[in-house]
């Protein structure tokens, strides 16, 4: 009953919606356990001055709000940790032999995270070898973005590659990050119960590698679903784009995404991450990622609402300069590949002779490409 008086229920009171009549009738219910009874209509309450003064302590009404919602925190992780469902998966991750630590834990169950764990199983002759966990949590996701995001996590598992590089360490490559992760001994646990779900901070070129991996995502439902596949969504209501926050990165890697998007896949599936910055520069890349990081910290919504209504604002006019960033970085990109694998021109100019004007472009971007994948290899088969 005390929390009816909160600030988050004040709130609701003020709004006065359908919500507001449960507290307003825990309301009535405590003015009438401390003996003022004024009848069931809250109104009479509102102004009557004896209700005033019953009125409870603000700050131990927020102390016990918090405590409250801290009981009821355990409550629901006991629950999920107490559901068959939560075993079984246990189960199904300790019966794999995993050694490295899993993220999955009830905490984790709870907040119904789609991802993939990378992880690892030991070879019979000691060594170990990469065996990714994807963990799906079919039902949270919205009915008509099933299918891509299970293909999103799919091409996690695709991408992600690794390597032992010592007797307890195992380097992970996923996407443009790579990492290293502690092996676990033979009797170390891999799932802990009630450890906290860890929110650590973002990898370095997690978001860039995000919406990279997603417009990916996005293609290959796409496919699939031209050709009639659907795994978990309806057909009448499937939808691949809009499904994500990284999608919204693309209004600044939308240039690297066409210009570039074979090295880019190259480079994501590669274990080595040279793979893609040999092409277009390790400083370029950063660069691009950091725009992408600035961007990702502003307030979409009212920049949105400031795009849509042409207003000139210090908002539009910082992530125009982002976008403008963006796409002069990806000019950057080609320098640096013209410069460093010094494609003789006249050599472009020959083979597109007769390439017809439209497609010129097109062709030179084609030849770039492939020159400076051939010099890649090589670079890597000497290494
Ligand atoms: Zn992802």
């Amino acid at each position: 009953m005390l929390i009816a008086f909160s600030k988050k229920s004040q709130r609701i009171v003020d709004e006065n919606g359908i919500t507001s009549y449960n507290i307003k009738e825990n309301r009535i219910r405590y003015f009438k356990s401390r003996g003022l009874d004024l009848g069931n209509n809250y109104e009479a309450y509102e102004e009557n001055d004896e209700a005033k003064k019953l009125m409870p302590d603000s700050e131990l009404v927020e102390n016990l709000e918090k405590i409250y919602e801290e009981c009821e925190k355990d409550k629901e992780i006991e629950y999920y940790v107490n559901t068959g469902n939560y075993e079984e998966c246990k189960n199904n991750i300790l019966s794999q032999g995993l050694r490295i630590q899993d993220a999955f834990c009830a905490q984790f169950v709870q907040n119904g995270k789609n991802c993939l764990s990378p992880n690892i199983k030991q070879n019979p002759d000691g060594t170990f070898r990469v065996f990714n966990i994807i963990h799906l949590n079919i039902p949270g996701i919205l009915e008509e973005y099933k299918d891509v995001h299970v293909i999103h996590e799919i091409l996690h598992a695709v991408e992600t590659t690794g390597k032992q590089t010592s007797d307890n360490e195992f380097y992970f490559k996923t996407g443009l990050d790579n990492f290293t992760e502690r092996i676990l001994g033979e009797d170390e646990q891999v799932v802990i119960d009630d450890k906290k779900d860890d929110d650590t901070e973002n990898r370095k070129y997690e978001l860039l590698s995000e919406n990279l991996h997603q417009e990916l995502a996005i293609r290959v439902t796409r496919k699939l679903h031209e050709k009639g596949i659907f795994l978990f969504d309806d057909p009448i209501i499937a939808r691949e784009k809009g499904g994500t926050e990284y999608e919204r990165y693309s209004r600044i890697t939308v240039k690297f995404q066409n210009d570039y998007m074979d090295n880019i896949i190259d480079g994501m599936v590669a274990e080595d991450p040279r793979v893609l910055t040999d092409v277009i520069g390790e400083e370029n890349l950063e660069k691009l990622n950091e725009c992408v990081q600035n961007y990702a910290k502003i307030p979409y919504y009212t920049f949105m609402d400031d795009y849509i209504n042409k207003r000139d604002t210090e908002l539009t006019r910082s992530v125009f300069r982002l976008i403008t960033k963006g796409e002069e970085t990806v000019v950057k990109m080609h320098e640096f590949q013209n410069k460093k694998y010094s494609i003789p021109i006249q050599k472009i100019e020959k083979a597109i002779e007769k390439v017809p004007a439209e497609k010129k472009e097109s062709a030179i971007k084609a030849i770039k490409n492939d020159l400076s994948k051939d010099k890649g290899k090589n670079l890597h088969e000497v290494k």
